[in-house]
């Protein structure tokens, strides 16, 4: 699946997930930002991934062709993982008496999930995959957290390209 499509769901999903949450605490306007941040937004953690890898020389081919993944073999996707639900859930309960802080926490958990959710049908991961604590038990290292087959897809990638 191209990339902008791919990209297109995510952004209309958390649009939405955000409309329904804010509606839901008549939170509108707080419901949709923060439903960008959790469902769209979250994805800038593959910029954070390039930088981990070539430093701050930008290169925005490069980073279409998601060769930060592919030089360093590794898989850490800070933002995407399920810990983040019960940890906002439980923030969002403490922090209660803030009623438009509360509705961002749910708002972010939730557009994370569905997030999540949709990653997986899109790209054919498994549930664990999103997990940051089993990535971190696998040292981050694709070779062991994707499937056989799509490893060798990253492999055959890399011959493609050269590196
Ligand atoms: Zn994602």
């Amino acid at each position: 699946m191209p990339l902008y499509i791919h990209l297109s769901i995510h952004f209309i999903v958390a649009l939405l997930s955000g409309y329904l949450i804010g509606s839901f605490f008549k939170k509108k306007k707080i419901g949709i930002i923060f439903g960008i941040l959790g469902g769209f937004l979250i994805d800038l953690d593959h910029v954070i991934e390039y930088f981990l890898v070539f430093g701050i020389r930008f290169n925005l081919l490069y980073f279409f062709e998601s060769r930060q993944f592919l030089i360093s073999d590794k898989i850490r996707l800070v933002f995407h993982a399920w810990e983040y639900v019960p940890v906002l859930l439980l923030l969002a309960y403490f922090l209660r008496k803030w009623k438009n802080v509360k509705v961002a926490l749910i708002t972010l958990a939730f557009a994370g999930a569905i997030h999540l959710v949709s990653d997986i049908f899109i790209n054919g991961y498994y549930f664990r995959y999103y997990s940051i604590i089993y990535r971190y038990r696998q040292e981050f290292l694709a070779p062991n957290l994707l499937s056989s087959s799509a490893y060798q897809a990253n492999l055959n990638y890399k011959e493609e390209l050269g590196i």
